[in-house]
């Protein structure tokens, strides 16, 4: 076999993309403004959300919403080890405390019944993570929320008209994604994706949050105080302030600079069009690996079942028998092969920021049985089913060596 060149994760840019920012260049408007506004809008249509807020990055997306509803010092938040960092520092930059809980066992998805045991009266909110794209438990984790009966929300704020601690999903992978027959986007009370250059849809950096509302803070009044957060506290956009006679403004608390260009949403524009074509091929690849790798030795990751539907954001391959060493080597046999491989995820435990915290992964068994022999093989809409070929027999012929 010849040795070929295969990437990671390379981004799917086509002509319909580079149009779109060569019209957003040549309008006269570059920053925030009706591509973003048009963007939101096609969004809230694809999730069948409310509202959708596109903001710089899915990390500034999760950190706005416990934000939004005065998530702090002496709060604490649940989430899982089995992420990238960007879930867990949102919680320290807000000042609360992470408190991480396992996976479910052979599974690389946070365990509802964890999360029920680590409850108590300061938690504020649970972020789960769809990783590679495969749904939460979200009916089970909301169950074990609603019979939950130590709430103390901050009265003095947003919290006091929530009965439950919030669930915000980081779907970063999960765009497309289904969970009983719905789309990602109203299954949590806020979904927030990721657009980074390595997500299945693309703005270079990027990120949306979608929502329905509540009752009594209606998806309106969330979006413009999202609106308010992401940009200084400004009562009025800069593409309102730039309408003739309209400069006058109000700072109405000390807000962030989270927003979205009209350049970035006018390559999301594009991407949004082509996203389920792009999904299906996605869908076909994924399928091609499941019967390339189907081995006694080989753990293949969820395709499809009843209740989720998949978006095919990675392919995280399990090798039965293997540990940390024999996998780091396959991966470097694997590069000599032209082909590049990655592991999702490092838990976030290991890391030394958070070991230093006094974490550690002994407390998490069944994110470390995950995380030690998975290796994430190449996945992409430009990737062909030669290349499904080319990266599943050299694995093999690796693995029996
Ligand atoms: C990529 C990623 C993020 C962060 O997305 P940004 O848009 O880069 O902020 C968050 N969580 C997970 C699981 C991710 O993979």
């Amino acid at each position: 076999m010849s040795i070929r060149k295969i990437d990671f994760s390379p981004p799917d840019i086509t002509n319909a993309e580079i149009n779109e920012v060569i019209d957003a260049l040549k309008s006269g408007w570059i920053t925030t403004g009706p591509k973003t506004k048009l963007f939101e809008k096609n969004i809230s249509d694809y999730c069948n959300s409310s509202k959708t807020v596109c903001l710089n990055s899915a990390t500034a997306c999760l950190e706005l919403i416990l934000r939004l509803f005065d998530i702090k010092k002496g709060d604490e938040v649940i989430t899982t080890p089995y992420t990238f960092a960007s879930t867990a520092n949102v919680i320290i930059h807000v000042g609360a405390k992470p408190v991480f809980v396992d996976v479910k066992k052979e599974s690389f998805n946070i365990d509802p019944q964890a999360i029920k045991k680590a409850l108590s009266k300061k938690t504020k909110a649970v972020i789960p993570v769809d990783i590679a794209g495969w749904p939460c438990d979200y009916d089970e984790i909301k169950e074990v929320l609603d019979n939950f009966k130590f709430y103390h929300p901050d009265r003095k704020t947003k919290q006091a008209l929530l009965d439950r601690p919030l669930i915000v999903a980081d779907s970063a992978h999960s765009f497309g994604a289904e969970y009983k027959g719905k789309k990602l986007g109203t299954i949590a009370d806020f979904t927030c994706f990721s657009f980074h250059a390595v997500k299945n849809l693309t703005t270079a950096e990027g990120g949306a949050v979608t929502f329905n509302g509540y009752k009594n803070y209606s998806s309106d009044e969330i979006y413009n105080d999202l609106m308010k957060l992401s940009l200084h506290g400004q009562s009025k956009d800069a593409y309102a302030k730039m309408k003739t006679g309209g400069w006058k403004y109000d700072i109405k608390c000390a807000g962030f600079k989270y927003n979205m260009t009209d350049i970035a949403s006018s390559v999301g524009l594009a991407q949004l069009r082509r996203y389920d074509q792009m999904l299906n091929i996605r869908e076909r690849l994924f399928n091609c690996y499941n019967e390339k790798l189907n081995f006694d030795n080989f753990i293949l990751p969820p395709f499809n079942d009843k209740n989720k539907k998949n978006s095919f954001h990675l392919y995280p391959l399990r090798i039965k028998n293997f540990n940390e060493e024999n996998r780091n080597k396959l991966i470097e046999k694997l590069a000599n092969a032209g082909i590049s491989t990655n592991v999702h995820f490092i838990p976030v435990v290991m890391h030394s920021f958070y070991k230093k915290l006094g974490y550690s992964i002994k407390y998490f068994p069944n994110c470390y049985e995950m995380y030690k022999n998975e290796i994430t093989l190449p996945l992409y809409s430009k990737l062909t089913l030669n290349d499904i070929n080319y990266i599943s027999d050299n694995l093999i012929k690796i693995f029996k060596k």
